[in-house]
C-alpha cells in the first residue's frame, strides 16, 4: 500500500474507531482494571523513582555498547549448548525457522507469546509451507481463532469482551454458547494440551537476554511458555537485540519493573531462564536449543542518537494504556505490530520512514505516554522528533507544506494580517479546516482580533 493510501486508511479507520462507543466502552473497562491494580503493584518499590532511574540507566549503558554484550552472550549461550542465528531481517529469521523445522520433519509448532514473532508474521510463514502454528497464549489463542493479530502489546484480546469470546468459541469451536470465563479457559486448555506432547518444536520470544550467563528470560502468567518449551524436542527463543540487559543480576529490578507496569502484578507469575538445551541428567527440556537474534530495522534506532532512546523499551504497554489516542482509536488502527505511543516511535524506524511517518501525528504530545514509562523514556519528544525529520527529508505532503508557508507569512507580516477583515479571515480559515476541524465543530470566529482586543484592554486608540 502506498504512503497516501496507508495514511488515509488509518484516518479512515481512526474515525471509524473514535466514534464506536462499544469499543470506548470494552477498552475503557480494561484499561480501567488496569488503572487500578497498577496503582497496589507500585506499592512495593519503597523508592520506584529510583528504580527507574537505575533501569534507565542500565539499558543506557548497554544499547551504548550492545555490540560487546551480544558477543559476550553469543559466547556464554553456545558454551551451554545452544546455537546463535543471527537475522537481518523477517525473511532471515523466518527462513532459519522454516529450516530448523525441516531438519527435525516438524509439520507443528506451539508458541508461546512473542511480539517478535507477530512483526516477523512467522504464523502466515509457516502456513505457507504448509507447517501449522499454534498459539498458546490465551489472548493470542483467541486472537488466533478469530483471524485477527494482536490489539495490545500485553494484553491481545483486550478489544473483546466475555461475550465476545463465548460468542467466537461457540463458532468456530463448536461449543456451548454463552460459556462462563472459566468454562472458556478450560476449553483452551483441552484444546491446547494435546498440541503440547505432538509438536516437534517451541518457539518462544524472549522477554530479556543475559549476558553475563547467556540466558533468554520469557515472563508469563498462564504456564504457557514451560509447556512449550517442555515437550518438543526442538526450543527456537526469537529475540530482538535491544533485548539484552547485562546481568542475571539486573532481573531483581526488571522483573518486577515489567510485572507492575505490565499488569500490576508484584512479579509475573512463571518467571523462566533459559540457558540452553537439555543437560546430561536433566529430566526434561528440548534437546537443541536455538536463539535467533533479530535486527529487523532496530540499528536504525540505536544509529541515531536521537532516537536511541526507543530501544529501551521493555514492552510493558503502559504508554498504551495512557495514551488518548488509543483509548479512542484502538490497536489495529495503527497497521503495525506495535502500536501506541511507542510504536508510533519506532515503526517509521523499523519500516519505511516515508510510509509509517504518519503514526508520529497520532499524538497530543501530552506526555502522558513518558510519565508512565517504567524506563522515563522520552516518548513524546521522539515523536516531535520525528516530525521534524518528515520535514528535513521533504516527506511533508503539498497541502501541509503550503499551509505552513501561508502560516509563517501572515504571522510574520501584522500588515498582511490586518489587509483581511474579520469577516475574510473567518470565512477563509473555516473553508481551509472544513475537513479537518470543522467536521464536529462549530465554525471558528474572528471577529475581533488580538489587536482590537489588546487596545480595549489598554483602553488606547
Ligand atoms: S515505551 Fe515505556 S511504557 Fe511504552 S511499552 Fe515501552 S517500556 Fe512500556
Amino acid at each position: 500500500m502506498s504512503q497516501a493510501n496507508l495514511k488515509k486508511t488509518f484516518l479512515n479507520k481512526s474515525e471509524i474507531k473514535a466514534m464506536d462507543v462499544e469499543h470506548k466502552r470494552k477498552l475503557s473497562f480494561n484499561i480501567g482494571k488496569y488503572n487500578e491494580v497498577v496503582v497496589k503493584g507500585k506499592q512495593q518499590f519503597s523508592d520506584l523513582d529510583n528504580a527507574r532511574k537505575k533501569a534507565k540507566n542500565i539499558k543506557w549503558k548497554t544499547m551504548e555498547n550492545l555490540d560487546q554484550y551480544l558477543v559476550e552472550f553469543e559466547q556464554n549461550f553456545i558454551r551451554n549448548g545452544g546455537k546463535v542465528i543471527w537475522a537481518n531481517d523477517a525473511l532471515e529469521a523466518n527462513e532459519a525457522v522454516l529450516e530448523i523445522c525441516k531438519a527435525h520433519n516438524a509439520v507443528q509448532v506451539v508458541k508461546s507469546k512473542s511480539m517478535v514473532t507477530e512483526e516477523i508474521h512467522l504464523n502466515d510463514f509457516l502456513e505457507q509451507h504448509q507447517i501449522e502454528s499454534v498459539e498458546t497464549d490465551l489472548g493470542e489463542y483467541i486472537q488466533q481463532l478469530d483471524g485477527e493479530a494482536p490489539y495490545h502489546i500485553v494484553t491481545p484480546a483486550m478489544h473483546k469482551s466475555k461475550e465476545d469470546v463465548a460468542r467466537l468459541f461457540h463458532q468456530k469451536l463448536g461449543v456451548e454458547p454463552n460459556l462462563s470465563p472459566s468454562e472458556l479457559t478450560l476449553v483452551a486448555r483441552r484444546n491446547l494440551r494435546a498440541k503440547y506432547t505432538t509438536a516437534g518444536i517451541g518457539v518462544t520470544g524472549g522477554n530479556f537476554l543475559l549476558a553475563d550467563i547467556g540466558g533468554v528470560c520469557v515472563t508469563e502468567n498462564e504456564g504457557n511458555g514451560r509447556l512449550t518449551t517442555a515437550f518438543p524436542k526442538v526450543h527456537i527463543a526469537i529475540v530482538g537485540i535491544e533485548k539484552m540487559i547485562p546481568s542475571v543480576d539486573d532481573l531483581n529490578l526488571f522483573w518486577p519493573l515489567l510485572a507492575t507496569y505490565g499488569t500490576g502484578q508484584n512479579v509475573t507469575v512463571y518467571n523462566t531462564i533459559f540457558t540452553g538445551p537439555r543437560k546430561k541428567n536433566e529430566p526434561d527440556g528440548p534437546e537443541e536449543m536455538y536463539i535467533i537474534l533479530l535486527d529487523n530495522g532496530r540499528t536504525n534506532l540505536l544509529k541515531d542518537p536521537q532516537i536511541r532512546e526507543s530501544a529501551y523499551c521493555i514492552r510493558c504497554g503502559s504508554c498504551l494504556n495512557a495514551c488518548p489516542v488509543y483509548k479512542n482509536i484502538g490497536g489495529h488502527t495503527y497497521g503495525a505490530t506495535y502500536s501506541g505511543p511507542i510504536g508510533s516511535v519506532i515503526t517509521p524506524h523499523l519500516k519505511d520512514f516515508g510510509e509509517f511517518k504518519h503514526l508520529s501525528y497520532a499524538s497530543t504530545l501530552c506526555g502522558n505516554c513518558t510519565e508512565v514509562c517504567p524506563l522515563k523514556i522520552n516518548i513524546h519528544s521522539m515523536l516531535h522528533y520525528n516530525r521534524t525529520l518528515a520535514v528535513k527529508k521533504h516527506e511533508t505532503d503539498f497541502t501541509e507544506n503550503t499551509a505552513w508557508r501561508m502560516w509563517k507569512l501572515a504571522m510574520t507580516n501584522r500588515k498582511l494580517m490586518d489587509i483581511a477583515g474579520a469577516g475574510i479571515k473567518t470565512k477563509v480559515v473555516n473553508k481551509i479546516f472544513k475537513d479537518s476541524w470543522g467536521k464536529r465543530r462549530d465554525d471558528l470566529s474572528f471577529h475581533r482580533s488580538f489587536k482590537q482586543l489588546w487596545k480595549e484592554y489598554k483602553n488606547v486608540d
